[in-house]
């Protein structure tokens, strides 16, 4: 088995569903919004060779748990404390894979969230930026979330993902599921590509960005689902709605749950 096989079938086993290789060159030069934390590759690790992207399937929504004290600053740091369960996971699973290379093979690899790791998804050809910016996959539609293990590892990059899922998709002709789902309107109609950077999901509008408050909003409130005082399920109504991420629903919740 080559050396990137190696490492998918070990990526499957640490608990991930998806894998892939990106071209880093060409998520050197893609542009980002600039308040999200987020970096280029070789802003992260300069000798990285290869960037990995892998992908764990969300089959309950309490994966989906944030918790936070008020105060300033985004996802990836500021003032504000925030733990999300879905971050730590996926980064968890990474370090171990991590931990197999450099111990295994000698290979220095580290994982991160600051760079575009939709883009860089994509890139490997895991899947289609959907016009509600998520990466909406053939297999799990957009129930994913996803990390980038950068390493020193010769790996050849898989190609970019050719579909436009969102043009293909009979529920979506009229109108964008997705779009009509979110009930702040902050999801821009039509299609991600060609949308500056940051643009597409007007940030303010949407109430994953007012978890952060200390008093919320009454007109937030109502679809943040608390769990705690200071603990959410964050807002997924735009994902939940891609028909592509129904196979969820109709067969691997059911297995998850033991039900079938
Ligand atoms: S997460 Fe919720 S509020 Fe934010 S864009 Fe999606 S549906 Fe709208
Ligand atoms: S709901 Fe429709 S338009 Fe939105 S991402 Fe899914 S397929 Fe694309």
């Amino acid at each position: 088995m080559d050396l990137k096989e190696e490492i998918r079938a070990k990526a499957m086993e640490k608990g991930f569903q998806l894998f892939g290789v990106s071209d880093m060159d060409k998520l050197e030069t893609v542009e980002f919004p600039t308040d999200r934390g987020l970096e280029k590759p070789s802003d992260f690790m300069a000798d990285a060779r290869s960037l990995i992207v892998m992908g764990m399937v969300i089959w309950d929504e309490g994966m989906n748990a944030a918790i936070c004290t008020p105060g300033t600053g985004d996802f990836s740091g500021g003032e504000a404390e925030y733990y999300n369960l879905y971050y730590e996971t996926v980064e968890t699973r990474a370090w171990r894979l991590a931990q197999w290379l450099w111990d295994e093979k000698g290979i220095k690899a580290a994982p991160t969230h600051s760079v575009h790791v939709k883009v860089a998804a994509y890139l490997a050809g895991l899947g289609f930026i959907g016009h509600n910016t998520q990466v909406i996959t053939p297999e799990y539609g957009p129930r994913v979330r996803w990390i980038a293990l950068l390493s020193t590892a010769e790996l050849e990059p898989d190609k970019p993902f050719t579909r436009d899922l969102c043009a293909e998709q009979p529920l979506c002709q009229k109108e964008s599921l997705c779009v009509k789902a979110c009930p702040y309107g902050a999801i821009i109609p039509g299609p991600s590509q060609g949308v500056p950077a940051g643009e597409k999901v007007i940030y303010d509008k949407c109430v994953v960005s007012h978890e952060l408050e200390k008093d919320i909003n009454s007109k937030w409130e109502k679809h943040i689902r608390r769990i705690t005082e200071r603990g959410f399920m964050e807002c997924t109504l735009c994902n939940l709605a891609c028909p592509y991420g129904k196979v969820l629903d109709q067969e691997i919740i059911p297995k998850k749950r033991g039900l079938a």
